[in-house]
Parts: structure tokens; C-alpha cells; sequence
């Protein structure tokens, strides 16, 4: 497949290079609070990209670290009284729990930062024995940036007459200035911290990722991802120290996501536009909805989130699903259709050919809409045959090992973050004619549409209704057909 490079700025074919599998780094979460859709359009973009390796018949070892120890976590975790490590687990815990909610699969190595000190210690040891890490008089440890020349080669930034031993020492940068980055920070007075060959403290944000995806992937691999804010200076200065300190090049190929906004401005809390995954299930929004929005813009492209565009998503799922289930029902005649074969097979291309330019996810979903149009207008001409129905839904279940939309697991997982809510007092966000929706389970439902079925027989037609607007009342809507009756949620 083709896929943009932002290291060089353009488009190049991505491959395995001195191993059968396809070797990949994607920056993980900083485990201080829950994930919002920003970032999962991050981590949706890669596992599309993942997948669809996968489809084509790839092998992937696909690494993503676990920032558990940064300034952001170690201040949160002091705020709460609580050891860094158990103050992240929740929200560790709460990030899988989303990742799964959204069909993201899980990399084969998930590293956490702080299980690989000893690997970035030894590292920053070997740029100190040349000079490129020095120590300042605090006891903490410097990348000077002087000694690679090759600074800002991946976000094309010209950094001509860089102060030498300017530095910096938070974690949130400014954007365009270069500076001596740290490496390892020594420990202020009651901050939790590791005692190491290099003094006692915690390591830097940047060594983190150069350290896991090295212990993992080797020196050199095939492709580093993550959003477009970590272009500079985070996978700037990954690549700085990473290749200061192996001599060869480090990741050949970077993917980067472009930024979400949300109804057409930056996603702030400030601004009342923050979004995490959780706050949209307890409005009543579908996970399926949420991944299928989010992944349908191309990942180079800005994307705006409205509350439209995720109506419009739930729709389309809609549609989705119930022609999947017009398919799998069957009961076309025998034959086969020649225009309705034509269409299945164009689908299939230009799905394919789609996702291999560039993941271009917006043409894919067309490729697979314009066959759900055309197979519907010929069922509904009854010209559609049986002959034709298990190629379509081999096209289906081809689109869907990308997409991941068609099993419905949304109410499901809008349960449990209504468990997650009551837990944590937050139930009253949660929209109410949701919530009575999902007060009668699957089964319930099922029985109560049985009970009205035998109701009707005996001629108890004041049961029959009863049980009609008890139903409706929980946005459960009833719709006789000749087979029976279907009941699906508002
Ligand atoms: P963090 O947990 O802040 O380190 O971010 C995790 C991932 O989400 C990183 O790859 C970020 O670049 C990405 N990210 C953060 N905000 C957004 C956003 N608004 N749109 C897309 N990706 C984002
Ligand atoms: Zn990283």
C-alpha cells in the first residue's frame, strides 16, 4: 500500500524491510484522565491502518507505550494522594475499556513507560560516554541538540543559529523553538522518583518512546505513528536521540493524524467543546456511530466532529446492518444477477484500491454504500438472485474487517458506561429516555414481544396494545412484518 510519508513529504509504499513482519510504533496514551475523541481519532486511524494490513495478508508486531509517569500524572497523582501507579491504573484501565467500546484492536506489545527505566538509563548513558547528554548542576540530564545536525529534518523545520544550551525541562513545549531537551529529571524534594545510575529521578517524556519502541522493534523499523502535535519536537527529538545513539536510522516511515475539531474549533474544556468517549455514550450516542464518524474522514484530512455528522453516522450503520441482515436472511431466488455480480466485484475494487491510496477511508465506505444501493434497488426489483448473495457479503465482511460496525455490541457497551457512571456519581449526564431504553435487556424485550404475539391469538388485543405502549414508552419500537415481528431501540 501507498501511504504519505511525512519524513520527506511524500507518498510511499509501505513494507516490511529486513523482516517478514511489518514493524510499527505508535505513541500511546498519557494515562492522566479519560481519553476524548481526539485522541481516539489518533488511535482509530492507526487501527484502520492495521487492520487493513492485516486483510491484505501482512504480518504486524505493532508496539504502543503507556506513558504512566510524566509532569501531568506525577502533580494529578500528588493532588490525590495517591502512588503515581495506582492513580494511573484507573484511567489505563478506562483507555482499554474505550479502545475495546470502539473496536480498536490490541497491539501485540502495549509497553509501559515505567517498566523500561532501565532501558533509557542505558541509553542516556551511552549519549553521555559522547558528550551529546550532559548533566546540569540539579543533577538533571540534557540531549544537546548541537551535535545532530539533522534537527527538524522531520517536521522540515530550519533551526539555522539554534542557541546552544538553551533548555528546556517540561513536558509541554513551545511549538517552534529548538532547544536542549530533558532526558532524565532530577528528582525535586517529595516527588516520587527512581534511583538510578544517573541520579535519583524520572525519566524524560521523549526517551520513553525512543526506548520502548527500540526494545521492541530493534534500531531501525518500518513506521512510527501518532497525531500531528507530536511532529515537533517529540518525534523530532525521539529521532535525535534515538539515532545519536544507535548510528542508523530509526523509523523510515511516519504517519501522522491530522487534528479534530469540534464543531469547528479546537477541542477545549474552556471552550465546552471537550468531548471524552464517555461523556458521548451517556448522551445517548452509539460506540459504533462514534468509530464510523471518526474513521470516515480520511486521517490527513481535518476533520470537524458535530452532533449532525454523528446522527448522520448512526444512520449509515443503520442502513449498514439492516442490509446485512436482508443478505443473511436470503430467500432470493435461484440464479444469478449479472449487474448486481458487476456491482459486488466494482465494490470490492475500489474498496481496496481506496485503502491502498493512502487510506483513503472516505472512498472505501462510498465503494461499499454504492453496492448497498444498487443490491437494494435490485431486491426490492426482485432481481437480486440467491447466486449473488455470498459474494456480497464476502464484500461486507471484507469492508467490515476494516470498519469493525456491523456486530451491534452498542447497547452492550452503553450499559456499562451507565454501570461506570452510577459508580462514579455521574448518572444524572446520562439522557434519561436512554437509560429507560436500556432498562429491559435483549431477552426481556424478546418475551414481552412473544407474550403481545399469543396475546393477539386469544383475540386480547387490550394486552396486545398494553404491552405495544409499554414498549414504545422505552423507545422500543415494534414492527410487524409477515415474518413477524422485528423490535429494534429509537
Ligand atoms: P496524549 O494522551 O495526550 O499523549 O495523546 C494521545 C494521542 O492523541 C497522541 O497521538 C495525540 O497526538 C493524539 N491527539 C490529541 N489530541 C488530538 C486531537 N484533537 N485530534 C487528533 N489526535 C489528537
Ligand atoms: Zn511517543
Amino acid at each position: 500500500m501507498e501511504l504519505f510519508n511525512t519524513l520527506g513529504g511524500k507518498t510511499e509504499t509501505l513494507e516490511p524491510v529486513g523482516a517478514p513482519e511489518l514493524r510499527m510504533y505508535c505513541c500511546g496514551p498519557t494515562v492522566y484522565d479519560y481519553g476524548h475523541i481526539g485522541n481516539f481519532r489518533t488511535f482509530l486511524h492507526v487501527d484502520v491502518l492495521r487492520r487493513f494490513l492485516l486483510e491484505q495478508g501482512m504480518k504486524v508486531r505493532h508496539v504502543m507505550n503507556v506513558t504512566d509517569v510524566d509532569d501531568k500524572i506525577i502533580r494529578n497523582a500528588t493532588m490525590a494522594g495517591l502512588p503515581i501507579a495506582e492513580y494511573t491504573a484507573k484511567f489505563e484501565r478506562a483507555f482499554f475499556e474505550d479502545s475495546d467500546a470502539l473496536g480498536i484492536q490490541r497491539p501485540e506489545y502495549v509497553a509501559h513507560a515505567t517498566s523500561c527505566i532501565p532501558e533509557m538509563v542505558a541509553m542516556v548513558e551511552n549519549l553521555a560516554a559522547r558528550d551529546i547528554a550532559y548533566q546540569t548542576d540539579d543533577g538533571s540530564w540534557y540531549f544537546r541538540i548541537a551535535r545532530f545536525p539533522e534537527y527538524g529534518k522531520l517536521s522540515r523545520k530550519d533551526f539555522e543559529g539554534i542557541e546552544d544550551g538553551a533548555r528546556v525541562d517540561v513536558d509541554e513545549y513551545e511549538k517552534d523553538a529548538a532547544r536542549d531537551f530533558a532526558l532524565w529529571k532530577a528528582c525535586k524534594p517529595g516527588e516520587q522518583h527512581w534511583d538510578t545510575a544517573l541520579g535519583c529521578g524520572r525519566p524524560g517524556w521523549h526517551i520513553e518512546c525512543s526506548a520502548m519502541a527500540m526494545k521492541y522493534l530493534g534500531e531501525s523499523f518500518d513506521l512510527h505513528a501518532g497525531g500531528e502535535d507530536l511532529m515537533f519536537p517529540h518525534h523530532e527529538n525521539e529521532i535525535a536521540q534515538s539515532e545519536s545513539a544507535s548510528g542508523h536510522a530509526f523509523a523510515r516511515h511516519w504517519m501522522h493524524v491530522r487534528f479534530l475539531l469540534v464543531e469547528g474549533r479546537k477541542m477545549s474544556k474552556s471552550e465546552g467543546n471537550f468531548y471524552t468517549l464517555r461523556d458521548l455514550l451517556l448522551k445517548g450516542y452509539r460506540a459504533s456511530a462514534i468509530r464510523f464518524l471518526l474513521i470516515s474522514v480520511p486521517y490527513r484530512h481535518q476533520m470537524n466532529f458535530t452532533f449532525e455528522s454523528l446522527k448522520e453516522s448512526t444512520n449509515a450503520i443503520d442502513r449498514l446492518r439492516t442490509f446485512h441482515q436482508r443478505m443473511l436472511k436470503g430467500g432470493f431466488p435461484e440464479g444469478l444477477d449479472e449487474a448486481v455480480a458487476q456491482a459486488a466485484a466494482k465494490a470490492e475494487k475500489d474498496y481496496t484500491a481506496a485503502l491502498a491510496n493512502d487510506l483513503n477511508t472516505a472512498e472505501a465506505r462510498a465503494a461499499i454504500f454504492d453496492l448497498v444501493r444498487t443490491a437494494n434497488s435490485a431486491a426490492d426489483a426482485h432481481a437480486l438472485r440467491a447466486g449473488n448473495v455470498s459474494e456480497i457479503l464476502r464484500v461486507l465482511a471484507l469492508f467490515d474487517g476494516v470498519f469493525a460496525v456491523l456486530e451491534d455490541r452498542d447497547a452492550e457497551i452503553t450499559r456499562a458506561a451507565l454501570a461506570w457512571a452510577e459508580a462514579e456519581g455521574r448518572l444524572g449526564e446520562a439522557d434519561s429516555s436512554m437509560v429507560a431504553t436500556l432498562s429491559l435487556s435483549d431477552e426481556a424485550i424478546d418475551a414481552l414481544v412473544a407474550e403481545r404475539t399469543q396475546a393477539k391469538k386469544t383475540r386480547n388485543f387490550a394486552r396486545a396494545d398494553a404491552i405495544r405502549n409499554e414498549l414504545l414508552a422505552k423507545g422500543i419500537l415494534l414492527e410487524d412484518s409477515k415474518d413477524g415481528v422485528r423490535w429494534k431501540r429509537k
